[in-house]
């Protein structure tokens, strides 16, 4: 090849030589004249200097869209569904190639530069460069995508530690862009980036908050390490409550409660640290956080509890019986029962008082019995058949001069699928030609089976009115019991049942409760259904304080938030917040499925009028005073159902109607039933503005055929009650003659002589009856109207307190639209 020199190169390329001789010397060539030789290796050092120099135009030219300074956008939806601009800055100034790539990029560009000088083509050679522009950025990308491979891992965790949302990941992708040098290198960066972004791995997480300090002190060995040898996940099993926080839930999967809070928004649930999540919503996260989430059942108390603090030496003990007493009405189940209790518990405890709580206890020479006293009512039999899963044995009473009854089979129904043994109590043996033989031979016709005959069922005769049998039969119940082998450990925090609920006027809300296992001890915090709260007092069946109850024994408790429900179970849960999150959640979920329910039947609505033709619904809301009438109505009120019409309640409480239950007769088109309660303020402000049917009774008979009538279609003009005005007693004056004066504040409406008064007490109604006299200063007055002071009396009733509410009320005649 001939020899090259500076004037040579110059006219080739023409250009100055004095142009060229300078572009060598910022090149580190040093030239001093056109004769000089230049060697193939200056060129190539002028040729790199020029392309690092100028590289931005002549790839420019070549419409890669690169410029110097690039601002480019991404535009990105979050997990809310925002949009969200990342702005991207690129320098083009910089590269990355290593510098034995570069080499090998020189060395490829030596090659095609000599060639382009060969042909003497400055433009060919241009266009040359253009092309070697592009190959060398091709190996630029390479050597971008080594070091990416090398990078990836740290920077990928820098992303994951340093973006949220909220504050990009953007940072990251302009510094990597700033390193490289091509827009195609740069939307790997950012799609990669903002695709992991919204899914952790627990990878990522663990990292992110397991080595908190390793991050910036030795990050480089943290990111060796983890380049090398990526640590296994760990797998948590995950036992998941019916509900659980935020802060908890991240806890038991051991990651900081802040990833449970992203994995939750890349779910698009924003949620707070303390907000309790459902079961169903935490087994999805634990899922997605590649844990194994396994739900708890309800009231399963480990669940609630750190693993720690489960771990007690369980001391289990023998436990009494827990007796229910069932069968036919009139077959003298109270008597028998009453027979019991007044000779068998303690004489003379109390000074003779006992109360009814739904349960006793009854000491005898041979042991404790416990029975659960459930209402006998044909309406209680839903109850019943709770009772009997409370109850280790059932007394089924028969009449000898009855047999076996309706509600006789009923009773053995429930107590074989309780897997409940019975013990056969026939009553009445006293009555002059008994024939139990004949009651005998009735049983075995359903299967119960005397042990005389090789069946498993103890056939005793009493009689409750003299007495006779009946230690026999306590025996008998206590023989059983042996057999049963009845144990509960009694040092762990209790768990139990609820037997009765109401409201009591005074004390709130009074439950009965029968421990199964542990010890329930005052002060003690419980979870009982939808309620919850601290046990304040808490007293046995004869009213007497108690500090503790043990397994088998009743307590009537006071403490609680709400009336649980009848059935119910409760259990000891000493963190009064957590007792109150569940319980809230619960309320909040029984209204769900209660809406769910209702959609349901709207459903099933349609299609039983498609398949049955003309079958319609009446939905009901029942609220009523004490749990026994609350169920005992909407019982009956279910029976009620003709082929035509039925009788479907929607929901039913205990308590006054609120604004819940007009939203809820609302959306159910229900009538509201009220036994025995009121509406509160708001309850029938809201009623009226939405047309709500809200019926008051106070005979649960008249209630039950009101809705009979109106089911069989014979419902004829009624009375219907119109509330005339609210009143509120703000004083209450004793005249000698007159007797009790309230001194009145008209609230709403207006109040007319005579009209018919409703007495309120804590939205209960405490009397019905009608005013005596209405006075305005002394006088006499026709009505008074809102916001006017009065003087009233009530015939036949004194018994008036300051704060109580007064409502009047006249009937007229309407159409039923029941
Ligand atoms: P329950 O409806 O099952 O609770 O039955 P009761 O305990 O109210 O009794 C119904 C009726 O049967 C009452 O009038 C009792 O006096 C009567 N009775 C109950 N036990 C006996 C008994 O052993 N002998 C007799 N002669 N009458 C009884």
């Amino acid at each position: 090849m001939e020899k090259s020199t500076v004037e040579k190169f110059a006219s080739e390329l023409n250009l100055p030589i004095d142009l060229l001789l300078k572009q060598l010397e910022s090149a580190g060539i040093k030239k001093t004249s056109g004769t000089e030789e230049l060697l193939e290796d200056d060129k190539s050092a002028l040729l790199n200097y020029l392309q690092i120099e100028h590289g931005a135009s002549s790839t420019s030219k070549n419409k890669i869209t690169l410029t110097r300074k690039q601002n480019t956008q991404i535009r990105k939806t979050d997990s809310e569904g925002r949009a969200r601009t990342i702005q991207v800055e690129v320098r083009k100034k910089r590269t990355i190639v290593k510098p034995d790539q570069k080499k090998q990029v020189q060395d490829d560009l030596i090659k095609k530069d000599t060639s382009v000088i060969d042909k003497k083509t400055v433009d060919d050679k241009n266009q040359k460069e253009i092309r070697e522009e592009e190959e060398k950025r091709n190996a630029a990308l390479m050597a971008a995508q080594a070091e990416e491979v090398k990078n990836k891992k740290s920077a990928k965790e820098k992303e994951s530690k340093d973006g949220t949302l909220h504050r990009p990941a953007s940072k990251a992708n302009v510094k990597v862009d700033k390193d490289s040098k091509k827009t195609e290198l740069k939307d790997k960066w950012v799609d990669k980036n903002l695709k992991k972004r919204p899914i952790k791995t627990r990878n990522d997480n663990n990292k992110g908050w397991r080595s908190p300090k390793n991050k910036n002190k030795n990050k480089d060995e943290v990111e060796d390490q983890d380049f090398v040898a990526p640590s296994e996940p760990v797998v948590k099993d995950v036992l998941i409550p019916e509900t659980i926080s935020v802060a908890d839930l991240a806890h038991k999967m051991a990651v900081k409660a802040t990833e449970v809070i992203k994995t939750l928004m890349g779910m698009g649930m924003m949620v707070t640290i303390n907000q309790v999540l459902d079961q169903d919503t935490a087994i999805i996260i634990v899922e997605e956080m590649g844990h194994k989430p396994e739900a708890a059942k309800e009231n399963d108390l480990e669940s609630f509890l750190d693993e720690e603090s489960s771990s007690v030496n369980e001391i289990i003990e023998p436990r009494p019986p827990v007796v229910t007493v069932m069968g036919h009405v009139d077959h003298g189940k109270t008597s028998l029962l009453d027979y019991i209790r007044t000779t068998k518990v303690t004489k003379g405890e109390a000074g003779g008082i006992t109360q009814h709580i739904g349960a006793y206890h009854v000491e005898t020479s041979k042991g404790m019995i416990t029975f659960l006293d459930t209402p006998g009512h044909e309406a209680f039999s839903a109850m019943r058949a709770r009772g009997a899963k409370a109850t280790d044995i059932v007394i089924l009473v028969v009449a000898v001069d009855d047999g076996v009854m309706p509600q006789t089979i009923e009773a053995i129904n429930h107590s074989k699928a309780a897997g409940v043994p019975l013990i056969v109590a026939i009553n009445k043996i006293d009555k002059p030609d008994s024939n139990p033989e004949k009651v005998r031979g009735e049983l075995l016709g359903h299967e119960v089976i005397p042990e005389e005959l090789g069946g498993d069922s103890m056939f005793i005769e009493v009689s409750a009115q003299t007495g006779q049998g009946i230690d026999n039969l306590l025996d008998a119940v206590l023989l059983q019991a042996e057999v049963l082998e009845l144990k509960a450990p009694i040092n762990t925090p209790a768990k139990g049942i609820i037997v009765e609920g109401r409201l009591d006027k005074g004390r709130g809300p009074v439950t009965t409760l029968l421990v199964q296992s542990g010890t329930i001890n005052i002060s003690d915090t419980l979870l009982a259904g939808n309620a919850s709260g601290k046990i304040r007092g808490m007293l046995d069946e004869n009213g007497k304080n108690i500090k503790q109850a043990t397994p088998s024994i009743p307590a009537e408790i006071i403490g609680l938030s709400d009336v649980p429900n009848t059935g119910d179970e409760f259990i000891v849960i000493n963190d009064e917040k957590k007792a109150r999150e569940i319980a809230l959640f619960r309320q909040g979920k029984f209204r769900d499925v209660k809406l769910a329910k209702q959609q349901a039947s709207k459903l099933e609505n349609i299609m039983d009028q498609m398949t049955e033709a003309e079958v319609k619904f009446l939905p009901l809301i029942i609220k009523a005073d004490v749990q026994g009438s609350c169920q005992a109505l909407a019982g009956s009120l279910e029976k009620l159902s003709t082929d035509e019409v039925k009788v479907k309640v929607v929901h039913s409480a205990v308590g006054a109607i609120n604004e819940s239950d007009i939203n809820l007769a609302s959306a159910s088109n229900a009538v509201i039933i009220a036994f025995n309660v009121r509406s509160s303020g708001g309850a029938r402000k809201l009623g009226e503005s939405l047309d709500i049917d809200v019926r008051y009774y106070s005979v649960i008979y008249e209630a039950i055929d009101e809705v009979k009538a109106a089911l069989g279609g014979l419902l004829s003009p009624e009375q219907k009650e119109v509330t005339l005005g609210m009143v509120e007693i703000r004083d209450i004056f004793k005249a000698s003659k007159v007797g009790t004066i309230a001194g009145c504040f008209v609230l709403e409406g207006v109040i007319k002589k005579g009209s018919n008064i409703r007495l309120l007490r804590d939205d209960a109604v405490i009397y019905e009856g009608q005013l005596d006299s209405l006075k305005r200063f002394k006088d006499d007055v026709k009505e008074v109207k809102s916001n006017f002071e009065c003087g009233i009396s009530i015939k036949n009733f004194d018994d008036l307190q300051v704060n109580d509410k007064l409502e009047a009320y006249e009937h007229v005649q309407v159409a039923r639209k029941l």
